[in-house]
């Protein structure tokens, strides 16, 4: 998970709060104390953390709020409100549209990861159904045509370049003319980078922009940067009009907190956050849902969106038991596998209330070790433990549970004390679709958003 180390401090500074019998000035006092030292850990912006925590304050008023757990979950949300507040400009995204040639224009410095998240982009909406092309206007970094012309048709996405021609403005021009005479929906143009902001990069992405008359300019922020974000995306933002941002590495990042607090100042709202190398490590940003993963209070819409490109037509007895609001340990196994499939999967777990701390521990392959090794685990369970709509109940602190516990830990080569976790977090996705089935989430065998 991305600032797995911020979440993990956050949550836990929260968490405080449930350890305490009374929540006074003092606990108050010492959660937000926790919560600033996490933040500016994270090198989120100095100001910011100040005024987060000033909001919290000012939004709690300590007698009148009842006590314990509703006192816990008022001071809770203030926290989530304030920190959605820091990552979000106020400012709405640009879209798309269907049946009309969009042209994307990116722009940022050398290095930052511009090449990659174009391609990452097109990507993204190729999937979807939109049909999508590169043009690559770079004529300054050696190499950079290559890199498009590889990844591209890995990719199978259509590009545009050359290696003759030196105006990177006619180039840009020609490709996205050629592109849209053949009706692409969306043709991303990449742009030079400088090492540093200088003239010359400017002049020459003026004009490009002049030459494609973009209807977005997407300006990539590079997250190593820390709080130096700020002024560059100033500086950009001076030049051209940027309509929106993608901040790269935050995968590798733990300062990452310094970008996603630069955006106050851009105005312009982060769109899409780069998670690795890879093409398909781009995800879509949303600031609510964002922090609702940071703080590990899971993302249920994303969850339903990823299940449904599962596929589940091919899955008759899941549908059926999901309209039930029943889920054994068999379906979990055999989702498992599916996401296995799906990839990438911390973007996947990390959507299950509870499940961040519990898979994401490492990188990619880690968590992919510990999906196998549960699986693993459910592999040493009896088919009526796999198949009972309450499996947890067959691993109750009892003497008939404490057996099956020890037998699956045997036969699986791990611990009791593994298997009794495995249990727990099925124990909290099973609730989960029950009150989502309950909710009627599951019509007509189709997961909907209703
Ligand atoms: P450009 O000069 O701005 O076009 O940068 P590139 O697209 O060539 O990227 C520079 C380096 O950053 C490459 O090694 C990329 O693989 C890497 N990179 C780009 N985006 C990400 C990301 O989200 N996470 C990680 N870990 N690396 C990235």
């Amino acid at each position: 998970m991305v600032l797995a180390d911020l979440g993990r401090k956050l949550t836990t500074a929260l968490r405080s709060l449930g350890n305490s019998p009374v929540i006074n000035e003092d606990v108050l006092k010492k959660c937000l104390k926790d919560v600033q030292s996490a933040l500016l850990e994270a090198d989120v912006n100095i100001k910011l953390v100040k005024q987060l925590t000033d909001g919290v304050k000012k939004q709690i008023d300590l007698d009148n709020i009842g006590t314990g757990l509703n006192k816990r979950r008022v001071i809770q949300t203030a926290v989530y409100k304030e920190l959605c507040r820091i990552c979000d400009p106020g400012v709405k995204p640009w879209k798309p549209t269907k049946g009309r040639s969009s042209v994307i224009m990116f722009v940022g410095l050398q290095g930052s990861g511009k090449t990659t998240s174009c391609i990452k982009l097109a990507y993204h909406y190729q999937k979807k159904g939109w049909k999508c092309a590169v043009v690559c206007a770079d004529t300054f970094r050696a190499g950079a045509y290559d890199q498009v012309k590889q990844n591209c048709t890995k990719a199978r996405i259509p590009f545009y370049g050359s290696l003759t021609e030196p105006d990177p403005a006619v180039i840009a021009y020609d490709g996205v003319e050629t592109f849209k005479k053949e009706k692409f929906d969306i043709i991303i143009v990449d742009t030079s980078g400088r090492h540093k902001q200088e003239d010359s990069l400017f002049e020459e992405m003026l004009q490009v922009n002049n030459a494609v008359e973009p209807d977005n300019i997407i300006f990539v922020m590079d997250a190593s940067i820390g709080q130096a974000c700020e002024s560059q995306a100033k500086a950009f933002k001076d030049q051209v009009d940027v309509g929106s941002v993608i901040i790269t590495k935050l995968d590798s990042h733990a300062k990452g907190g310094g970008a996603l607090s630069a955006i106050a100042a851009t105005q312009s709202p982060i769109v899409f956050i780069g998670t690795g190398e890879h093409i398909d490590e781009l995800e879509p940003f949303e600031t609510t849902k964002f922090i609702r993963k940071l703080l590990n209070m899971g993302d249920i819409e994303g969850l339903i969106d990823k299940v449904n490109q599962l596929k589940l037509e091919d899955n008759e007895d899941l549908k059926k038991n999901l309209q039930k609001g029943r889920f054994t340990l068999r379906d979990m196994y055999e989702q498992f596998q599916n996401i296995l499939k799906m990839g990438p999967f911390n973007q996947i777990m990390g959507m299950i209330p509870g499940f961040n701390d519990f898979m994401n521990k490492g990188h990619e392959q880690e968590s992919t070790n510990r999906l196998r090794k549960l699986m693993c685990i459910m592999d040493s369970m009896s088919e009526d433990e796999l198949d009972s709509p309450d499996g947890h109940k067959l691993f109750k602190n009892n003497d008939d549970g404490s057996r099956r516990l020890r037998r699956v830990a045997r036969g699986s080569g791990s611990s009791p004390k593994e298997v009794f976790e495995l249990i727990d977090q099925y124990q909290k996705f099973a609730q989960m679709v029950k009150k989502m089935g309950g909710m009627g989430l599951f019509k007509n065998g189709d997961l909907s958003k209703n």
